[in-house]
């Protein structure tokens, strides 16, 4: 493994009991500082993965070390140089923030000495200066949200784990709490591991994802390639009658490409150079009937979607 290399996985598979095979066998490798999204639906295995590589759930086979350490021969290890915020609180709700943060610092073995210092440069990062002295249970659901990443980084652990930090909190909280996980990695060289399902978090946080689909890892590559795979305009139409047989109709007639991929009755075309009124002028004399035609650059959710069952493969 490069020395460089924070997280490294290989081919790890989990297969639980029932014959449920939540992870089929998935290889990515994480580069020290680099902030990395799974991303995926529900069910996707996302979870499983993180278990993986947190030891709390042992695989069926493959491997995966954090800096070096095997995740099950050398669990320990692996253990002790990581450090995961769950989506549950683990923060005692009857002490402050500060004796939260000293609580764990004592249980990570951090020197005393150095407890108090860690405690307050974690507080500015993450924005907790003026509530560190009040009890956790008067803290609102981002401000305790925001003390879960600072216990977790009293460690200084090499590698974070995320687990959907942002699940639950109003927008406006949201938009703060990814602002504070941005400027942690402009601010520290941790290699932070995240699952989200929300696509502009994944776009604004992540270097790299690895969108996962059934327990396989179906693209991964950074925000700007993954959305370049669409090319650089689409044309979303809605079909008036049934999409499928819109969808095979302007499949038939070429307009529709093999990325073209359909939700509800929403069709998506990617036009990879041809132009918006072309494809457009195309779909009109195409006798498919339409309730709105427009064009625009690809989001991530499109590429998402498209990966991830967008696609009406029966109506090709
Ligand atoms: P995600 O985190 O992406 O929502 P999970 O990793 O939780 O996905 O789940 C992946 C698949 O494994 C799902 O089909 C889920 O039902 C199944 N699964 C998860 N945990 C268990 C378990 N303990 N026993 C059996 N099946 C499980």
């Amino acid at each position: 493994m490069n020395t460089t290399t924070a997280i490294e996985v290989t081919d790890l598979r989990k297969m639980y009991s029932g014959d449920v095979e939540a992870v089929k066998g998935i290889s990515f490798a994480v580069s020290a500082g680099e902030v990395f999204g799974l991303l995926g639906p529900n069910g996707a295995g996302k979870s499983t993965t993180v278990g993986m590589l947190t030891t709390t759930i042992l695989p069926t086979s493959g491997s995966a070390q954090l800096v070096g350490y095997d995740v099950v021969r050398n669990a320990l290890a692996a253990r002790s140089i990581a450090s995961v915020v769950f989506q549950e609180a683990v923060v005692d709700r009857s002490l402050t923030g500060r004796q939260n943060l000293e609580l764990h610092a004592r249980l990570w073995r951090v020197p005393p000495e150095h407890a108090g210092a860690r405690t307050d440069e974690l507080a500015a990062t993450l924005g907790l200066g003026d509530l560190l002295d009040r009890a956790v249970a008067t803290y609102s659901g981002g401000e305790r949200r925001r003390l879960e990443i600072a216990r977790a980084l009293v460690s200084q652990p090499r590698v974070l784990f995320l687990d959907e930090p942002t699940v639950g909190l109003d927008p406006r909280i949201r938009a703060e709490l990814i602002d504070v996980i941005g400027s942690l990695r402009d601010r520290s060289q941790t290699t932070i591991l995240l699952t989200t399902h929300y696509l502009d978090e994944a776009e604004r946080l992540c270097d790299r994802l690895a969108i996962i689909h059934e327990g396989t890892i179906v693209a991964l590559d950074t925000p700007a390639a993954l959305r370049a795979d669409l090319g650089e305009k689409l044309v979303e139409l809605r079909a008036a009658d049934s999409p499928q047989i819109a969808f095979g109709a302007l499949r038939e007639r070429g307009i529709a490409g093999d990325d073209a991929f359909s939700v509800g009755a929403t069709i998506t075309i990617p036009l990879h150079g041809r132009s918006a009124p072309d494809a457009i002028g195309a779909i009109e004399t195409s006798g498919v009937r339409t309730t709105s035609i427009t064009s625009r650059a690809p989001t991530l959710d499109d590429v998402y979607l498209r990966l991830t069952g967008g696609q009406l493969t029966d109506a090709a």
